[in-house]
């Protein structure tokens, strides 16, 4: 056979989000800088195996003419819901001269669509529901083993160099001291999170009585950066609790973290259902409400100068880290698009630009949840008020990031 090879590819895309009147990139300092630093992990770790990485900034046109130049029969890659990554994909398969077959799979599940014990249109729309069913079911799939040795490759091409913040535009270069989350990217590092709060700490044993918290490193796992970026598998984290079950604990916290996983999971399969509907403004529940767009609003919301001092600790801290905790994310959301009434998709894409852990469907999933126009049964309305009265009782949060 000819020319028997493969290369690994990835597109560094870098656009702007428009909100209203304002532009952001694409990604903030932060999601960038964890970006980068995954892609230099990656770009070793597969020269070991003796695969090139590409990293495309032009885009699928750019991907066509790979096809094209390598004679390149198969794409294998995961399987996307929206029609973005889709798109991207089906623009470079068209565009290229030559047939090459798509190979798409789950392994960025816990379980792939087609062992579900339903079909993905028929995945119930609360979560309650959802999980006792594949609860009950049958166990994750277990995690693939990476190569060991290096593989013959009969394609002979360079890896590319791997752009720094500074040739991408970015200027910032300091990480604040009172970051919850000051983790570098990579799978490297993203194993070393794990192992500082699975068997280090054993923060783990404790996680479903700490994971409200607002404040420090260890009050939740901060795994999410790493599985949005491919750094690490819900299948292996889930093999992971497993492996601590057996060996420290097995309790309520342990079992808690799968499932929370399982509420990634689920945002993941409820894209898959209802696809581009989540980034519509009548969500997946096609509900219309009133929704202002007040361009002064959202710049006080950004820069946490709203009438609320625990929405502002938690917007400064959003700009000031690219992180926020749960808790933080739902009473910030809630604000805006149930307090201020405002355009909820101006919301969601201003997270969209500023998260570390950015995820197309548990953002944008969420932000449907907490705007009434997506899974929450009970439609809540959180009294940020209360809130922070029951989370922040000393003020230690507000101080921390309003001083
Ligand atoms: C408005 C809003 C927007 C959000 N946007 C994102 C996003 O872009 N990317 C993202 O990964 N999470 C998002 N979340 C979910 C959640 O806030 C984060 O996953 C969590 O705070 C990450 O911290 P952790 O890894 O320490 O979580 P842990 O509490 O340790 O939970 C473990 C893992 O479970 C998953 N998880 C936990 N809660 C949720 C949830 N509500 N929805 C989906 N998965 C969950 C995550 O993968 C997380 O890493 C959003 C939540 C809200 C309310």
């Amino acid at each position: 056979m000819k020319n028997k090879g493969l290369f690994a590819y990835y597109f560094l895309d870098h656009h702007s989000i428009e909100i209203g009147s304002k532009k952001f990139p694409n990604k903030s300092f932060f999601a960038r800088k964890f970006e980068l630093e995954s892609l230099h992990n990656l770009k070793a770790d597969l020269e070991r195996l003796n695969i090139p990485l590409i990293i495309d900034q032009v885009g699928s046109d750019h991907l066509a003419t790979l096809i094209d130049r390598y004679s390149i029969e198969s794409l294998y890659s995961i399987d996307f819901a929206t029609s973005n990554e889709r798109g991207f994909m089906d623009k470079a398969i068209k565009k290229a001269k030559i047939d090459i077959t798509w190979i798409k799979d789950h392994s960025d599940l816990l379980y792939p669509l087609q062992k579900l014990p339903f079909d993905v249109m028929e995945l119930p729309e609360v979560f309650t529901v959802f999980r006792k069913k594949v609860e009950r079911y049958h166990a994750p799939e277990t995690p693939f083993e990476a190569p060991e040795n290096p593989l013959s490759n009969g394609l002979s091409i360079e890896s590319s160099k791997i752009p720094s913040l500074t040739e991408l535009g970015y200027s910032n270069s300091t990480i604040d001291d009172r970051s919850a989350h000051p983790f570098k990217g990579g799978e490297d590092a993203g194993w070393e999170r794990l192992d500082h709060y699975f068997w280090q700490t054993e923060a783990l044993a404790e996680y479903k009585q700490t994971r409200n918290g607002l404040i420090g490193l260890d009050f939740s796992s901060k795994l999410s950066a790493y599985l949005a970026f491919g750094c690490l598998s819900p299948r292996s984290i889930y093999a992971e609790i497993k492996e601590f079950e057996s060996s420290v604990v097995a309790n309520q916290d342990t079992y808690w973290l799968f499932f929370e996983l399982l509420w990634r999971e689920y945002f993941k399969l409820i894209s898959f259902k209802h696809r581009d509907r989540i980034f519509k403004i009548a969500g997946i529940l096609n509900r219309s409400y009133e929704w202002g767009e007040n361009n002064s609003l959202f710049e006080k919301w950004v820069d946490g100068k709203t009438k609320d001092d625990f929405v502002n600790a938690a917007m400064i801290e959003l700009k000031s880290t690219g992180w926020l905790s749960n808790r933080a994310r739902q009473n910030v959301a809630s604000y805006w698009a149930k307090n201020l009434k405002q355009n909820w998709i101006w919301g969601a894409k201003y997270f969209e630009a500023q998260l570390i852990d950015y995820d197309a469907s548990a953002n944008w999933g969420n932000w449907c949840y907490v705007s009434g126009v997506g899974n929450d049964p009970r439609d809540r309305k959180f009294n940020t008020q209360r809130q922070a009265e029951m989370y922040d009782p000393k003020n230690d949060y507000r101080r921390l990031w309003l001083q």
